[in-house]
């Protein structure tokens, strides 16, 4: 008894005083009753423990704060008062596998990056596709979702490839993939409505006022089903693939999310998210 007392404490001083360390943004947490519990007896053996150990210990009890944009069905979206979703599912997984609690910042989407290199967010989750551009900014973590930019048009529409874009006017959701390649079709004189929601474009092609919205296929399917006389097309605009972001050089962090990552691949909880939301066809 007197040792668990004891084991509480040094784990309570240790959270403390990594709390006064500072560099991290979420540190003050450490010193909550969460961070003692998960702490066992070893904990107090540990007294010659390396600060970056300590680290360790210390993470396990935080707050894992994830920045997303809730616009973006079936990844993320709100449902009542609650953000929920493929990626809301997994985060919380994530945080689970890593003793931590998660707590979502929604954003928007083009403010993401930015949130994660000033250190306000942990890690971006937001169907984030990897981008050499981004990969400037941020580090991602190892992949979790192949996806593709697809093209939606009304059902009588002319447009029947990717190659019919040019010229016409194309909605996207800002600072999206969807908006960086269509915006490559401008030198040919393609138009592009950047819009701040993704569903807010498929509205406007609704109402006959763009030609086209390039968004990704997962909620290009829910929005679609959303709306009267609206057709994807077959053909994809590009293939890419989603991934976590995380503030450049944080290998810490990344190295614990790729761990839990493969754990919920190798254990068939990805799989079980993701079928939760994306009925097989
Ligand atoms: N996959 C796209 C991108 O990364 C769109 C993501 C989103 O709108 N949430 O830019």
């Amino acid at each position: 008894m007197k040792k668990k007392v004891l084991a509480l404490t040094m784990a309570a001083l240790m959270a403390a005083s990594l709390t006064a360390c500072g560099g991290g943004a979420k540190e003050t947490t450490a010193a909550d009753t969460t961070a003692a519990d998960t702490a066992d007896t070893t904990a107090a053996e540990k007294t010659e423990e390396t600060s970056a150990e300590a680290a360790g210990t210390e993470a396990a009890g935080g707050v894992l704060v994830m920045a997303t944009n809730a616009e973006f069905p079936p990844y993320e979206y709100h449902d009542g008062g609650e953000i929920v979703g493929i990626d809301a599912e997994i985060a919380k997984a994530i945080a689970d596998e890593l003793g931590m609690e998660l707590e979502i910042e929604d954003i928007a989407f083009d403010s993401i990056i930015p949130e994660i290199t000033s250190g306000k967010a942990d890690m971006g989750l937001a169907g984030m596709t990897v981008t050499e551009d981004r990969k400037q900014s941020v580090d991602f973590t190892d992949t979790y979702a192949k996806a593709s930019q697809k093209i939606i048009v009304k059902e009588d529409s002319a447009i029947a490839s990717p190659d019919d874009l040019t010229g016409v006017i194309v909605g996207v959701q800002q600072g999206t993939t969807g908006d960086i390649y269509v915006s490559d079709l401008e030198a040919d004189g393609t138009t592009v409505e950047r819009y701040n929601k993704g569903f807010e474009a498929v509205q406007a092609l609704s109402q006959g006022k763009i030609d086209a919205v390039v968004i990704d296929g997962e909620p290009a399917k829910t929005f679609v089903a959303q709306t009267e006389g609206l057709k994807i097309l077959e053909e994809s605009f590009t293939d890419e693939e989603y991934a976590i972001a995380v503030k450049k050089g944080n290998t810490e962090l990344l190295e614990k999310i790729n761990g839990a990552l493969k754990t919920l691949k190798d254990n068939g909880t990805l799989d079980e998210i993701v079928a939760k939301y994306i009925k097989a066809e």
